[in-house]
């Protein structure tokens, strides 16, 4: 009898053994689990914040948040839903032959909120072109810095072009010196004005391109049409589109 009942006394300490070995190696399994999975996160924890402004850059830029109503006006521009078009065709602010994305376009909440401009994706040093026969009312170019802080507004290297139908286009961050024009100068449309650099408040580089006209007292930011190698386009967000003229 008393053999009966140590029986099950000796298996059940056997069956906690192995529960003991079973529970060790799963807590071993899921502590390793956990390590690879801590060390995956902190490999990406650096890219996450390295990236943070393209990160939140892409997160942001289809969000449209203004209400001027111009906004509404250049979505359907943009979507050729308005056909009676007469707007001055602008060229691509770049070489012929040469593609560029447009990586942040209309009122973007990123940092065009109230603003009908667009920003074109260049390396440093790429040559900006006119997009206008125009004459250079503005030039700034002794700036060297730039960085994603409106303390960096004031250091944009620039030029601003004033044209015959009391519009106007400027051309933002360009490199240190980068200004091919002197303020006077008369500039044809497709002529090599600048080089595009990273200076002001910009966290990567590229050309920040707009366009403005006068009225009601003061200067308005306008939608412009351009003439693409697949025809004339209002620019749409993270598209390529290629200077063909
Ligand atoms: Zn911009």
């Amino acid at each position: 009898m008393t053999h009966g009942t140590e029986e099950p006394q000796i298996n059940h300490v056997i069956t906690s053994c192995q529960d003991i070995s079973e529970q060790v190696t799963r807590n071993s399994t899921n502590f390793h689990f956990v390590f690879l999975r801590l060390q995956a996160l902190m490999k990406v924890v650096p890219v996450l914040i390295k990236n943070f402004h393209f990160i939140s850059f892409i997160l942001l830029i289809g969000c449209s948040v203004s209400k001027d109503p111009l906004r509404r006006e250049i979505k359907l521009l943009q979507k050729g839903k308005i056909k009676e078009d007469t707007s001055y065709v602008y060229w691509l602010p770049y070489k012929e032959g040469t593609t560029h994305r447009v990586v942040q376009g209309y009122y973007s909440s990123y940092s065009h909120k109230n603003r009908a401009a667009l920003d074109f994706k260049m390396r440093p040093g790429t040559p900006v072109h006119a997009a206008r026969d125009g004459i250079v009312i503005r030039v700034v170019e002794e700036n060297n810095k730039g960085g994603w802080n409106k303390k960096f507004r004031q250091f944009a290297n620039l030029i601003v072009i004033q044209h015959g139908d009391n519009s106007r286009t400027g051309y933002w961050h360009l490199q240190k010196n980068g200004a091919l024009v002197n303020v006077g100068d008369t500039v044809k449309k497709g002529q090599l004005i600048g080089l595009s650099g990273k200076t002001g408040y910009t966290a990567f580089p590229h050309l920040h391109f707009i366009a403005w006209k006068s009225g009601g007292g003061g200067w308005r930011p306008i939608g412009t049409r351009f003439l693409t190698n697949k025809g004339t386009k209002y620019l749409r967000p993270l598209r390529r589109y290629k200077s063909e003229h």
